[in-house]
């Protein structure tokens, strides 16, 4: 998709930048990219909408470095995210792409985290600054965050922070900051309320569109009818025939995830369930165990999956069929990512086929049907994920880093590197990937030995046979 036209080192960027920027792997503009940072690079502000996954993050991240003195020791550009997990792979991206400037500090600061750290590490000095609507307010109140220099103000997946009822807070934070500066605002749909926000805080946006587009042929779509009552019961008749390694099923309401979730687990896949309610420490849990491969199908709203930037996704599953066909589109461009060949599973009920046939208009092509009975199981009994989750009690707060647990695990239990996955360090837990044959046995000797000197305690976040 991506023409010539889309090389970086066209843009007014720094050698060191494009240097980076080519040890990243990004070899060309991603097409938003290229859509708004000439415009972005210049100081205008723009208004983008593109689908989850096109590279948003560097486009106005990419803008917000030019715009800032890495001598200057204050806040020069803030971004509002509408949670804590977007936040933080906002804020990992922009470390990434600062890697070519000296010593650039970035501060995350979300709800559901204590104060007292936020506070140090806005003390020591930041340049820019991540965060959720609330807890930026929290600390403009307080004081303790001042947007004197700010240039850059960025509000990403503003579609979804005006579904939080977030418009006050942005429309408060936004009055703090300093009239001359450099809006941009990114969203995955175009609802009213963004109007509103424009209209009050931007100046002459330009608006910029790229059209959800896939590579027709690199997603494969299977259409299934099913009645209402055998609906839950198709999914799990998809996932043993088809055997995805990691599956996002989508649901259009709460309680279908919940119904669904409990119909998978009894079926004994390994099934999470990721919606608006769960406790900040829930979502961390259930998006470590996706994204570790411990955890095979994760059953989601789209709201809460709005954003979430998951590799190596082999199948969309869509439960129930979305009335909004721009909706089908968002979700089916979580898989195909890359060189990858995506997967996409559909159920429709009869009464859902006016949806269908807008989804058929809005991708300009038919839908190709297959029938339930075509599923088979054979005789590899049901799916499971190649890794489990061990969760030890103790984080970064007791700085524990990902070598001591790979250490603990390699050396005195005596396991080698291939069969332990990811680690990923919290504040105060951290989750180790073990292959799953080898689950019981590394809890076992885990708990019996040390890490970084000290028994620590284990648990496997499930039941592993
Ligand atoms: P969005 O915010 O639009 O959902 P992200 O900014 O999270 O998308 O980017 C999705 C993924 O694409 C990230 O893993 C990011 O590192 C990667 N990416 C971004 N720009 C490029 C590029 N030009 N080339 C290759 N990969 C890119
Ligand atoms: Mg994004």
């Amino acid at each position: 998709m991506t023409g010539p036209s889309a090389d970086f080192a066209q843009l007014p960027l720094s050698p060191q930048t494009l240097a980076n920027l080519a040890q990243l792997g990004y070899a060309q503009m991603t097409p938003i990219q290229a859509a708004s940072l000439p415009s972005a690079l210049l100081g205008k502000d723009l208004i983008a909408q593109a689908k989850t996954g096109s590279g948003k993050t560097a486009a106005f991240g990419l803008a917000l470095l030019a715009n800032l003195n890495p001598r200057r020791f204050a806040v020069q550009a803030l971004v509002l995210c509408p949670t804590r997990e977007l936040a933080d792979q906002v804020t990992t991206e922009i470390r990434r792409l600062a890697r070519a400037a000296e010593n650039i500090k970035v501060v995350t600061l979300c709800g559901g985290v204590a104060l007292r750290g936020q506070l140090a590490s806005l003390e020591h000095g930041a340049h820019i600054v991540v965060g959720t609507p609330g807890r930026i307010m929290d600390h403009l109140e307080r004081g303790s965050l001042d947007l004197e220099a700010l240039n850059t103000l960025v509000l990403d997946e503003a579609d979804r922070m005006l579904d939080m009822g977030f418009f006050d807070d942005i429309a408060k934070v936004a009055r703090q900051c300093p009239a001359e500066r450099q809006t941009l605002l990114f969203s995955a749909t175009y609802p009213e309320g963004i109007e509103r926000l424009a209209a009050q805080f931007m100046k002459n946006p330009q608006q910029i569109t790229v059209q959800a587009q896939h590579e027709a042929g690199k997603i494969r779509q299977h259409w299934y009818e099913v009645r209402g009552d055998e609906r839950l019961h198709a999914v799990s008749l998809l996932l043993n025939h088809f055997r995805p390694l990691s599956t996002l099923a989508f649901c259009n309401t709460k309680q279908q995830c919940r119904d669904l979730v409990q119909v998978l687990q009894s079926q004994g896949f390994s099934a999470l369930a990721l919606f608006g309610e769960l406790e900040q420490r829930e979502r961390d849990q259930v998006l470590v165990q996706f994204a570790n491969r411990s955890c095979s199908v994760l059953v989601a709203t789209d709201v809460a999956a709005r954003g979430l930037d998951i590799a190596q996704l082999e199948a969309v599953i869509n439960v129930d069929v979305t009335p909004d066909p721009e909706v089908h589109i968002h979700r089916i461009g979580r898989t195909g990512r890359g060189d990858a060949e995506g997967l996409v599973l559909n159920l429709a009920a009869m009464d859902e086929m006016g949806s269908v046939g807008k989804i058929e208009q809005l991708q300009g092509r038919e839908s190709e049907w297959h029938p339930l009975a075509e599923l088979t199981s054979g005789s590899a009994g049901p799916l499971q994920p190649p890794m489990a989750t061990l969760q030890i009690t103790g984080g970064r707060k007791e700085k524990i880093r990902a070598g001591d647990v790979l250490g603990a695990l390699t050396g005195e239990a005596g396991f080698t590197r291939e069969q332990v996955g990811k680690i990923n360090v919290n504040d105060f837990s951290t989750y180790v990937a073990v292959d799953r044959r080898i689950a019981r046995e590394a809890l076992r000797r885990l708990s019996a030995g040390r890490v970084k000197g000290k028994t620590v305690k284990v648990r496997l976040l499930e039941d592993v046979a």
